[in-house]
């Protein structure tokens, strides 16, 4: 099925800014809730949330086969799990409706009051109900980078990693959409030099990892794999991740079983899915691979993806500072790897399972996408527009994450990954 959605001359009749990340070619989905408290799934064009409930129900989706409640629903993981097909039919519909050149809904001032919201009159909540979610470790040279500060420089990169997309079960309980606020975390960290008792307190290395993620629909059974050529049909879309991490306190926990509470925290999320549709014309040559993986990790075709990222870091009441840019094409494991990879032992994949892409870091020191890289833990740490410098993240700093695709003719963005760090909340030593 074609996606029209995706035509690069269509124009909305809803106002939309230039470099706006949300074209009417964008047509992301995301949920949130009106000033009434109501609850549902929608989409967004321009500076306007659209509401896909009030639209489904004033028969503006007829023809297509959809349940009456299927966006009357507080997560988009049951509109996930109705697949491919159905999600292209609704996007294609979506942009049909808001084209410039059709009437109908343009024309019609109350279904217009209905559905069409004002940004700034909805907040965003999450987009999909987690079930589980994992952590890939997909940059060569995050991967590197970190062996090299953690380990060892001489034999930073693990000799597993070039031949395995390493991943870790994380935790969905703290994944939290832009604009949440999080505490700086307790925790335990390795003992001063010559003592044998930990030390215990809030994080002094509180960091970011500049991330995307996928989320699944429903792809296989327990007991079955999917073959890569098939992974793509699975992936719903793309958020912009932001996995807060706990430098000293990762370090002195995390053998022999890898990362726990220096990560488990808090994960911030970019509220809107991006489809993998609208990112179709943004494809790119897959990283070459020093080894050539094995069978079930050979993909054909393009499956990188060109998404130009960055990271700012805002002190309080002062201007932002943009500490990295990088670029989601860095990843050496790709999407569809990663799957293939994930479910090759018979571990099943459900509807809104979300998985990290790991910190995306590029081959240059200004494209490092974690502060313990970009300051080499602590040595180099970075000029502020304020005067100040930073090792890692101060209280009450914001770190802002952005993403956007952009060819002659169209932007795809993502929107902000936003979140402000509050001190650690006052403990009994
Ligand atoms: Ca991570």
């Amino acid at each position: 099925m074609e996606i029209t959605a995706n035509n690069p001359n269509r124009k909305s009749w809803l106002e939309v800014a230039e470099n706006s990340d949300f074209p009417i070619q964008n047509i992301p989905f995301g949920v949130f809730i009106t000033k009434d408290d109501i609850i549902t799934i929608g989409t967004r064009i321009g500076d306007y949330a659209i509401d896909l409930g009030a639209l489904h129900q004033l028969g503006y989706f007829e023809g297509i086969p959809l349940t009456d409640d299927i966006f009357l629903q507080d997560s988009l993981n049951d509109f996930i799990a109705d697949g491919r097909k159905t999600w292209r039919l609704v996007r294609n519909r979506i942009a049909d409706i808001f084209d410039a050149t059709k009437g109908g809904l343009r024309d019609h001032k109350e279904h217009r009051a209905e559905i069409i919201f004002r940004m700034d009159e909805i907040e965003m909540l999450l987009p999909v109900n987690v079930g589980d979610y994992t952590d890939f470790y997909a940059s060569k040279e995050h991967a590197t980078n970190v062996g090299s500060l953690f380990r060892d420089p001489e034999n930073a990169l693990m000799p597993n990693w070039l031949h395995v997309p390493i991943g870790y079960h994380g935790r969905s309980s703290s994944i939290i959409p832009s604009g949440t606020p999080i505490r700086r975390p307790l925790g335990q960290t390795r003992p001063a030099e010559g003592t044998n008792t930990p030390g215990f307190g809030p994080s002094k290395l509180l960091d970011f990892e500049l991330e995307m993620a996928f989320i699944t629909t429903a792809s296989n059974h327990l007991g079955e794999r999917i073959p890569i050529e098939e992974a793509e049909e699975y992936i719903f879309g793309m958020v912009l991740f932001n996995d807060w991490s706990a430098r000293d306190i990762q370090a002195w926990e995390y053998q022999p079983l890898g990362p726990f509470l220096g990560k488990n925290f808090a994960s911030t999320i970019s509220p809107w899915i991006v489809t993998l549709d609208a990112l179709e014309p943004f494809r790119t040559d897959n990283p070459e691979q020093v080894h050539e993986p094995l069978p079930y990790l050979q993909v054909d075709g393009k499956k990188s993806y060109d998404i130009h990222l960055q990271v700012g870091i805002q002190p309080e009441g002062k201007e932002e500072t943009v500490v990295a840019n990088s670029n989601f094409k860095y990843m050496y494991w790709t999407m569809v790897q990663q799957l293939a990879h994930h479910t090759v032992n018979g571990c099943n994949v459900r509807s809104g399972d979300m998985m990290g892409s790991g910190t995306i870091s590029g081959p240059t020191k200004d494209s490092y996408g974690s502060m313990l890289e970009l300051t080499w833990r602590g040595q180099n740490p970075l000029s502020m527009n304020d005067g100040t410098e930073r090792k890692f993240i101060n209280d009450n700093d914001t770190v802002i994450m952005r993403a956007h695709c952009e060819n002659d003719t169209v932007r795809i963005g993502f929107g902000d990954c936003v979140g402000k760090v509050l001190p650690a909340i006052e403990f009994e030593k």
